[in-house]
């Protein structure tokens, strides 16, 4: 199966992706986690994309289908995946469309203000980069990761400038991919608010319920 999770930062994809990807067998495929991967490694590809990661600003689109065309084109993938974290555009959307059928795009819908109080409490594993938040869902141990003993930190752009930024380019940008996709009739929508836990007890709802009227 093909997912997308859509939904402004801080909206509980990656959370939700992680929790899936145990259930479903796929890659969690996360544009924003292969961007940090490659600032890591100082490869010319992070060299070029570290001060607009920084600043909350969207990466070229066609810098970014190429590096997801890549991924996709990689053996665990063939099974399926999750997308997190793209499409974030129209012609996103239109290249993706090109490079592969996909099945469901979950909506994950947050308030802002909600976003903002989630994105200042994140926290996450450098090494592996699991999602924690010091106020809902704390590694064990102060800063070290639960499932690689990683350095669990603030992202550069968890703070509050660039967090308006991304919120901002989220409305712009990335939103109108709603009605984009609900025209083709691919979108569910989840409330996604409130404990991950029953964020995800809806996601598994949704794929029974769609299950349950294929047969
Ligand atoms: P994320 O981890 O999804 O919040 O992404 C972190 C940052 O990576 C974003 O603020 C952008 O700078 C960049 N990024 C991730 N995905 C995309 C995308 N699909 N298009 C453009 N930039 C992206």
């Amino acid at each position: 199966m093909n997912l997308i999770f859509l939904g402004a930062p801080g909206a509980g994809k990656g959370t939700m992706a992680d929790m899936a990807v145990q259930k479903l067998g796929i890659p969690h495929i996360s544009t924003g986690d292969l961007f940090r991967e490659a600032i890591k490694n100082e490869t010319v590809l992070g060299k070029k994309v570290k001060d607009i990661l920084a600043s909350g600003a969207l990466v070229p689109d066609d810098v970014t289908v190429a590096m997801v065309e890549e991924r996709l084109a990689k053996p665990d993938a063939a099974k399926g995946w999750i997308l997190d974290g793209f499409p974030r555009t129209t012609p996103q959307a239109e290249a993706l469309s090109r490079i592969a059928k996909v099945d469901l795009v979950v909506e994950f819908g947050v308030r802002d203000e909600v976003v903002v109080g989630r994105l200042s409490t994140r926290r996450v594993c450098k090494a592996c980069g699991k999602i924690y938040n010091v106020k809902t869902l704390p590694p064990k141990v102060e800063g070290v990761c639960d499932a690689c003993g990683g350095e669990v930190y603030t992202r550069p752009d968890d703070r509050e400038e660039a967090i308006r930024t991304r919120l901002s380019t989220y409305h712009a940008q990335t939103a109108p991919l709603i009605a984009w996709y609900g025209g083709k009739g691919l979108l569910a929508s989840l409330e996604g608010e409130g404990d991950p836990k029953d964020v995800f007890a809806r996601f598994e709802a949704l794929l029974a319920a769609r299950d349950a009227k294929a047969r």
